[in-house]
């Protein structure tokens, strides 16, 4: 097949008969027969397989067909998904751990969750058209100060195991010229929590003691620099944290506290009892339970350390107009601005999940919220008293939700999980530093007096209580012993109290949609990000309860259809890149980095050459790339890319012998973030491996390899993919993110394992993410890209993305330069632009990006990987007219800046510096202008029924650094 055939094809019986439901990977594909062969045309090539010739090195090039199966039909996708979730089994769980289930409002599940204008959208980089998300991002960040009594909050993180193991490295960092190198953590933490930090310390050098805080407090001295607790505890109990506290405060730790956000409403915030860092999972906040992922962690800290805060934060600025606009906040935190020097390699995050947890907050309100937690609560007192009555002891301290039972005499934990899973009841064995082995019974938003009364039935299958039988017993009611409840009122901004009704809040969701910019809108040709298409029927399995009910720690039995799946994806995966494994468990492709260099670093340990430490990363690499590997213990060794934007092979040479001693590895992006496929790769690799080190390939422009050359097979021993760029999960306003990595044989055994589920990961260099396989509920998205698209499809994917960049460095590249090409003049599945021609005029490239708005379009990626530049990634899935409207815009742009720079318009007041122009500005009374109205907001006819208003002018950056508010402003700024 090449691309879609034009409709007049459909001539023979076979295609007549293949109906519609075959066409799938027509679909995916942006442009039919005729369309390629016009493009064709352009770039000057005979064929899309003489392009792709031309375009990819013949050394690397993969001459055979994808081992993967043929294309499944759409529907029959859908239904061996739809299979595969019921052969998970919903036993009613009660396992907690941090994760919980609730009910996921309906309002909210279709009109953000499967509403692809919030889970298409990208990270709210361009601000002007983001404000919808940003907003409902600071709703976010309200919520979490506001709970957790912190004075500011960030956008999200990954998983709150990730989120405790940032806050052991921030809380290292502040602390790291006096010497403290201990990290304590309560034994009542959760076991996820303690097993990724755990996984996290050992490469920075950081101890850590696991141990009972009240008895060993006087372990916590000088030598140690961080203690986290757990509130309420793993075990359910609510513990006053005060002494060991005061023993942190003495000794000049930072006191990171993992909360339960529900908790919270009703108990006294860990702000109140001297917590420098407060983190956990919002999941339970309306979010799924898909297996373990995707959820948002939340993590909140003092004022004073908001500029040590992992992940992305969102602040109140103003727009040209001098009204109230929102953005992304101190930006130089982040990774890609302090590269080895950064302490978090966070980029993409969960937003869409701490979205829909903020609507969840919005939606409920405090009374509701308060509600639900009282409820539970109550319900967990019933089952206590039943459970006493019926001659259990539990737990000595109050609790919230989660109850810790000891087995009667005559009884042992082992045979009430068996009955219990006989019953197809899941409860929690603990035992991991306890004394003895117990109980552990969590209950949630879903939990009903039914579900009580089976609870006891289960414990006492003899003389059975009920919930009805013992609602009037003395003292059942929903309050907590004074030191632990919450005084005074929670989220009093008038966000969370005014959308209570079903016809305001879906107005406010709609309300903030329609200010942001999606692939619903319009193509978001994002250089290295991949905006492609996110099916309808390959999103529709994310919400099939047997994928997204299910607990990450059920025993795996109860998780077969998962089981079938990850093995099928694992396998396409490594086949697609050529290794020998798979792990799904990282989070992003930051987590992948740093699982890919942990498996390198394990290896390394294995031989015995751990002094194997240095890590070579180009110039132009990612800034995910150093942060990982400064996590990951390396010394990071920059090394020289040339004119070209090749590596500087000369220069790569002298390093590797340099460090012939002690080269752990080098990291290298394929096709290089250039977008070029440098024909010196299988080279590299070579020289790197001489040297004694591996190489670590970043595989996030994949979507240019993918069946015409795999890394395995070009020499990488480790690659990461980003699903949610290739492999089609949409981007989801900034997450959530898969970041798998294929490994070749030997580096098997150093993949990342989990202890909660035991042996059901692969490898045995620690947990790097808080569930097994992270975020397993939206693996069948990229299950389903591959599966419908088949073998073939994939691969005419990929070359028709080339083809799609090849075309747009055509069409534009008289009017601006295109930098860096390979082999035949040809860039592979991006382009870059150059602007920097124009500085001297006054015209910078983030002018370009704001009049794109303009016309009605997502700037690409700006001044990456080269300042003053743009990088174009149009995708396979963009049409040939939507390229075509693309640089027509661009093209007019171009008039424009030259206009300014012949000095025939101002160069203060024009098209360019004002842009993006709001529809309050174009219709005002007022108009003084060198240039009318029309030019400001309609400067292409198709504007006319294509028009996208930015809902503010441009947003000052500098003012919002300078003034940062990082909550919902106290008057209605937004109304
Ligand atoms: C997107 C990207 C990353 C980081 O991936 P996340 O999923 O955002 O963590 C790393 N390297 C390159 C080249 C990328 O484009």
């Amino acid at each position: 097949m090449t691309s879609r055939p034009p409709a007049s094809a459909l001539s023979s019986a076979n295609d007549a008969l293949a109906g519609p439901s075959d066409w799938l990977a027509a679909r995916h594909l942006g442009s039919n027969a005729d369309e390629v062969a016009a493009m064709l045309k352009v770039t000057g090539h005979a064929s899309l397989e003489a392009l792709v010739d031309e375009a990819v090195p013949e050394a690397i090039r993969l001459r055979r067909p994808l081992a993967l199966p043929a294309a499944l039909g759409e529907r029959e996708g859908v239904a061996r998904l739809r299979s595969l979730s019921e052969k998970n089994q919903l036993f009613r769980t009660y396992i907690g751990t941090g994760y919980h289930d609730c009910i996921v409002p309906p309002v909210i599940q279709r009109n953000v969750l499967e509403n692809p204008a919030w889970y298409t959208s990208y990270t709210p980089y361009q601000a002007e058209i983001s404000q919808g998300r940003l907003e409902a991002l600071l709703n976010f960040q309200t919520l979490v100060s506001d709970l957790t009594g912190m004075e500011v909050a960030n956008a999200s993180l990954l998983d709150e195991a990730t989120a405790a193991a940032e806050a052991m490295a921030m809380a290292f960092h502040l602390r790291k010229n006096d010497g403290a190198r201990l990290f304590v953590l309560s034994h009542l933490a959760h076991p996820q929590i303690v097993e990724v930090v755990q996984t996290r310390a050992k490469p920075l050098g950081i101890a850590v003691l696991v141990t009972d805080v009240f008895k060993d407090a006087a372990l916590i001295d000088a030598s140690v620099f961080g203690l986290l607790l757990q509130y309420p505890a793993t075990d359910g109990s609510l513990l006053s944290y005060d002494a060991p506290i005061a023993k942190a405060k003495e000794a000049g730790a930072l006191v990171v506290v993992a909360a339960d956000l529900l908790a919270l409403t009703v108990l006294r915030p860990p702000g109140e009892f001297g917590a420098d860092i407060v983190l956990g999972n919002s999941q339970r906040f309306g979010v799924p339970l898909g297996y373990g992922g995707p959820h948002a962690a939340f993590f909140a800290t003092k004022d004073e350390y908001k500029r040590s805060m992992p992940g992305r934060l969102i602040g109140v600025s103003k727009d040209a107009q001098g009204n109230h606009a929102l953005r992304l906040s101190l930006q130089t935190r982040e990774q890609h601005i302090r590269r080895e020097k950064a302490t978090s390699n966070i980029c993409t995050a969960q937003a869409l999940l701490a979205n829909m947890a903020s609507f969840y907050a919005v939606w409920h309100g405090p009374e509701g919220l308060r509600r639900i937690a009282a409820r539970v609560h109550l319900l967990a007192k019933a089952l206590a008293e039943g459970l006493r009555r019926a001659g259990y002891a539990l737990g000595e301290a109050p609790f919230f939700d989660t109850l810790h039972v000891f087995p009667a005499a005559g009884e042992t934990v082992d045979g009430l999980m068996a009955r219990a899973v006989a019953a197809g009841i899941n409860l929690r064995t603990l035992d991991a530093g306890l004394p003895t082995r117990s109980l552990a019974i969590s209950l949630n938003e879903t939990t009903t007096p039914a579900d009580i009364d089976a609870l006891l039935a289960l414990f006492s299958p003899k003389t059975p209580l009920t919930f009805d039988a013992l609602k009037e017993s003395p003292g059942l009611d929903a309050a907590f012993p004074a030191a632990f409840a919450r005084q005074g009122a929670i989220l009093t901004h008038p966000v969370f109290n005014r959308h209570h009704t079903e016809t305001e809040f879906l107005r406010y969701v709609r309300h903030l949609e329609l200010k942001d910019i999606s692939l619903a809108t319009s193509m978001i040709p994002l250089g290295s990000c991949t905006m492609k298409l996110n099916a309808t029927s390959e999103m529709l399995a994310v919400t099939f309860p047997g994928f997204s009910k299910l607990h990450p720690f059920v025993p795996v039995e109860q998780a077969q259809g998962y089981a079938e799946l990850f093995a099928e994806l694992e396998g396409w995966l490594a086949e697609i890149t050529g290794f020998a494994a798979v792990s799904l468990q990282p989070n992003a492709g930051s987590q992948g980095e740093y699982a890919g260099l942990l498996a390198i670093r394990d290896y390394h340990l294995s031989k015995g050459e751990g002094n194997r430490h240095v890590c070579i990363i180009p110039t132009s690499a990612h800034g995910t790339n150093p942060a990982s590997a400064a996590m990951a213990g390396f010394k990071v060794v920059a090394v020289a890319c040339d004119a070209e934007g090749n590596i500087d092979i000369a220069d790569l040479r002298a390093k590797a012998e340099a460090h012939k001693a002690d080269l752990a590895a080098l990291m290298v992006t394929y096709p290089s973030t250039f977008g070029v496929f440098e024909e010196g790769i299988v080279e590299i690799c070579r020289i790197v491996h001489a040297a004694g080190g591996q190489v670590y390939m970043d595989g996030a422009n994949m979507n240019a390899q993918v069946g015409l050359c795999r890394p395995g097979d070009i020499g990488a021993d480790v690659c990461h993919l980003n699903l949610h760029k290739t492999f089609a999960i949409p981007h989801g306003g900034g997450g959530p993110g898969v970041g798998p990595i294929g490994v070749a044989a030997h580096l098997k055994p150093f993949l990342p394992s989990h202890s909660v589920i035991g042996n059901g990961t692969s490898g045995k260099s620690g947990a790097v993410s808080s569930a097994p396989w992270g975020s397993a509920s939206i693996l069948p998205i990229s299950w389903a890209y591959i599966a419908m698209l088949g073998g073939s499809g994939v691969t005419e994917a990929t070359k028709l993305a080339i083809l799609n960049a090849n075309y747009i460095a055509r069409r534009l590249e008289n009017h601006f330069p295109v930098l860096f090409r390979g082999h035949g003049n040809l860039v592979a599945h991006e382009c870059i632009i150059d602007l920097r021609g124009w500085k001297k005029a006054g015209i910078e490239v983030e002018d370009v990006a704001k009049r794109l708005i303009d016309y009605g379009f997502h700037a690409p990626t700006m001044s990456w990987p080269v300042p003053g530049t743009l990088m174009i990634e149009p995708t396979e899935s963009e049409s040939k007219e939507e390229l075509d409207r693309f640089c027509d815009a661009m093209l007019s742009i171009h008039g424009e800046i030259e206009a300014v720079a012949s000095g025939q318009a101002d160069p203060k007041d024009n098209v360019l510096k004002n842009a993006p122009h709001t529809a309050v500005v174009v219709c005002g009374d007022a108009w003084d202008r060198p240039y009318t109205r029309e030019q400001a907001a309609f400067p292409l006819p198709w504007l006319r029924t294509h028009k996208v208003w930015s809902p503010v002018g441009r947003v000052d950056n500098v003012y919002g650094d300078r003034n940062l508010i990082c909550s919902c402003l106290p008057v209605d700024a937004y109304v």
